[in-house]
């Protein structure tokens, strides 16, 4: 068994024992694991400060095949999550993207791209890009318009992402331009004949599917190049229909994971 040297998003500790804890990590190798690290809560612990929630780490692990844990032997702090001190929106923020990468991901299931936009959206929620200095980059987008453009770049690169040009499950092509039934259990929109004895269908205006339709064709990644932003991102929050489209993706985000995430009653009131 040797050991696997990867970066790493802390997702998630818990205490185990007197001295031990089990630790969540969202890797770029190797994607969720669950490791136990031991001697992490005695004083002069191996693993100083790096295992706060939402720090980004560069670990040293020992992959177990079987359904034990892995083992963590090091963990080094790249970048701490500094806003949890400081500002309680955009740790709220934070925490709610851990809570979508940890929810959502399977265990040894490899995502480096996924991993490259977590890190990307945690530096702009914590306001600070550049991994090795924390310097902040040259633009900077609102907390509301990182975590949608975060949503949707999940959903897509999961599979997730619903159908919006045809009825999911007949395939005829939209050509209503008036409201349309969104099914939350298929993923995508029903037309008019599919939509009897549908449950859990919501309903979506020509304006909101048109901005929902333009997020997921770009493919916009918060992803930046060396130079500045890899992509001009939408600034969606302007655009008729963004609420809607922030509703819808709430509530399809809740109908995948099967209950509400725990920090979408804290997001509500975000205001930068
Ligand atoms: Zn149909």
């Amino acid at each position: 068994m040797d050991p696997i040297k990867t970066d790493a998003i802390v997702l998630r500790v818990v205490e185990f024992s007197e001295t031990s804890c089990i630790v969540t990590l969202f890797t770029r190798t190797l994607g969720k694991i669950s490791t136990i690290a031991k001697g992490a809560r005695r004083k002069k612990s191996p693993f100083e400060a790096a295992l706060d929630l939402i720090a980004i780490c560069r670990i040293v692990f020992l992959h177990k095949s079987s359904q034990t844990l892995d083992i963590l032997t090091e963990a080094k702090l790249q970048r701490r999550f500094r806003s949890s001190a400081t500002d309680l929106d955009r740790f709220y923020a934070g925490l709610y993207l851990i809570e979508l990468l940890n929810l959502l991901t399977d265990d040894a299931d490899p995502h480096e791209d996924l991993f490259n936009e977590a890190i990307s959206a945690i530096g702009q929620i914590d306001r600070c890009d550049d991994l090795e200095t924390g310097d902040a980059g040259p633009r900077r987008l609102s907390t509301q318009h990182v975590l949608i453009h975060f949503e949707i770049r999940l959903l897509d690169l999961l599979g997730h992402l619903p159908m919006l040009t045809n009825c999911v499950d007949c395939g005829r092509v939209k050509t209503t331009i008036s409201r349309v039934q969104f099914g939350l259990d298929r993923g995508g929109i029903i037309c008019q004949n599919c939509r009897p004895g549908k449950t859990n269908v919501v309903s979506l205006s020509s304006e909101g599917l048109e901005l929902l339709l333009k997020m997921t064709r770009t493919k916009t990644s918060l992803v930046r190049t060396v130079d500045g932003p890899a992509e001009d991102l939408m600034d969606v929050s302007c655009h008729t229909g963004y609420r809607e489209v922030r509703q819808l993706i709430s509530k399809y985000i809740t109908h995948l994971i099967g209950h509400p995430p725990r920090l979408h009653q804290y997001l509500g009131n975000l205001s930068n």
